[in-house]
């Protein structure tokens, strides 16, 4: 199968080859022709996120023929990595593994959604929307952040699915699985197509929360997904024999999760610095890259998805990337080794990964400290006592029902003033303690033109959203303050 794509991406490869590019590649002998074989052959990248997912469980509990994670690890090359130095909570950690900058730029400190870190560092779903408008974008969630992120900017995913229905999150995970399976089988039907999809899995993170990274809960997540991934990779497989296509199959997790539990059924999960939570993995299967399947990387990080999934699809790096492309960047490719016995590598890996520095360590301590208090008091505070008195309302008491009514209206208003106020307090830490401090070099993506293809939204929405294009607390009088944060109800374990 020739298309024309495949020819203009032929001439992006060239070019890379022969150094026009923003890429050296060829840094090793032979290895250019090897990288333009498979910058052709990258027609469709999948990434699979799973949320709070430690790599040690995955290969205690899931390095096997019946897991999609062993499946992936055989295909592809496997990194153990920890975010230590890094936020460990989800919204931070996601934002710098779908926009490829740290903290320090995105400068997302919490699980309060607001849109404007990503027109300022915009996601990868707005970079390859805006450089190849052609390439087919899919977002599946049950995950209001990820469809959120995927929606902001001018440059929004072409199919943002957000997965609602389930009672528990591992159904939840089984649709978010049905719905990518049957998007992967579609694209036989129309191979000429590029895709980019990113679809979410939540389970091992609730699990964790609710009965901590050492309990069965949390091991039979773990398993679920993995079985979940394996059903994937196989449409996978069946896609690729029917078209002939190749695909490039990324796989992360955000952060790991403490092993203990803090109250009986609770656990406080993830946030600190301690090795459990920072530990994190990527599994990287570049399409055609056969030659090193079942590999291991001493190297790769998760702020080098975004990079690595740009540099698949021929699209510039941005100049103030943290990271890399994993599949050219002289560094990593020298950071591969192949270990006889895959598991045990991986899990000496992850022993050698220890705290940041003390200064670090106090100061994201104090950072998650701070930046969860918002969060804290509008998802756990202020809908039961509100939920509490609309039964009082709904039985329609006469006097006691409109009294509930009044204090309901005056906690929802002055109790959202106060998450506002812890929130911008917590973002206040975050700055002085470094989160959100350096300014992009790259000028932010133009705004469509209204009446363009790429123009979906309304100009006061796409004005708003480019309204806060700086570091907010850089300027001393709090932008935010009458702006409600909005908030992922679906995020409230974080
Ligand atoms: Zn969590």
């Amino acid at each position: 199968m020739t298309s024309i794509k495949q020819v203009l991406c032929g001439a992006a490869v060239a070019g890379l080859v022969a150094g026009t590019g923003s890429v050296v590649v060829g840094a090793q002998a032979g290895l250019s022709s090897l990288t333009a074989e498979w910058m052709l052959a990258a027609e469709h990248v999948l990434l699979l996120g799973t949320d709070g997912t430690n790599l040690d469980k995955i290969l205690e509990y899931a390095y096997n023929d019946d897991s999609g994670f062993k499946m992936l690890m055989d295909r592809g090359i496997t990194a153990a990595t920890t975010i230590a130095g890094h936020q460990t909570m989800s919204t931070p950690s996601w934002s710098t593994i779908l926009t490829g900058v740290w903290d320090d730029k995105h400068g997302v400190v919490s699980n309060v959604y607001r849109p404007e870190p990503y027109t300022t560092w915009p996601s990868v779903f707005n970079l390859i929307e805006y450089y190849k408008p052609e390439v087919d974008t899919t977002v599946i969630s049950g995950r209001g952040l990820f469809t959120d992120m995927a929606s902001v900017g001018g440059y929004p995913a072409d199919n943002i699915i957000g997965i609602s229905g389930g009672s528990t999150s591992a159904e939840m995970d089984a649709l978010v699985t049905e719905e990518t399976i049957a998007r992967i089988l579609a694209t036989t039907n129309n191979p000429n197509t590029d895709t980019f999809m990113f679809a979410y899995q939540s389970q091992v993170d609730h699990a964790g929360h609710s009965f901590s990274g050492g309990s069965e809960e949390y091991r039979d997540a773990v398993i679920n997904v993995g079985a979940n991934w394996k059903q994937i990779l196989e449409a996978v497989a069946q896609a690729e024999s029917a078209t002939g296509d190749r695909w490039t199959i990324i796989a992360v997790t955000d952060h790991g999760h403490q092993q203990t539990v803090t109250l009986p059924g609770f656990s406080l999960g993830h946030g600190f610095q301690t090795p459990n939570e920072a530990s994190s993995f990527v599994i990287f299967s570049l399409a055609g890259n056969d030659a090193q399947a079942g590999g291991q990387s001493l190297s790769y990080q998760t702020v080098d998805i975004t990079p690595t999934i740009l540099q698949a699809f021929g699209i510039p790096m941005r100049s103030d990337f943290d990271g890399v492309p994993m599949q050219s960047d002289p560094d990593l490719l020298n950071g591969i080794v192949f270990p006889a016995d895959l598991k045990q590598a991986l899990t000496d890996a992850i022993h050698s990964f220890g705290y940041p520095n003390i200064g670090t360590d106090i100061m994201l301590s104090l950072r998650a400290l701070a930046g969860g208090a918002g969060f804290f008091i509008e998802s756990y505070l202020l809908p039961p006592i509100s939920n509490y008195l609309q039964t009082i309302i709904d039985q329609d008491i006469f006097l006691i029902s409109g009294l509930a009514q009044g204090l309901q209206w005056a906690l929802n208003t002055v109790g959202g003033v106060v998450a506002d106020v812890a929130t911008d307090l917590g973002r206040a830490v975050a700055y002085l303690t470094g989160a959100g401090v350096i300014p992009p070099n790259d000028a932010p993506l133009p705004l469509p033109l209204p009446g363009s293809a790429e123009f979906t939204g309304s100009v006061e929405a796409l004005l708003a959203d480019h309204n806060f294009a700086a570091p907010d607390l850089a300027d001393s009088d709090m932008p935010l303050m009458d702006m409600p944060p909005m908030l992922d109800v679906d995020a409230l374990v974080g």
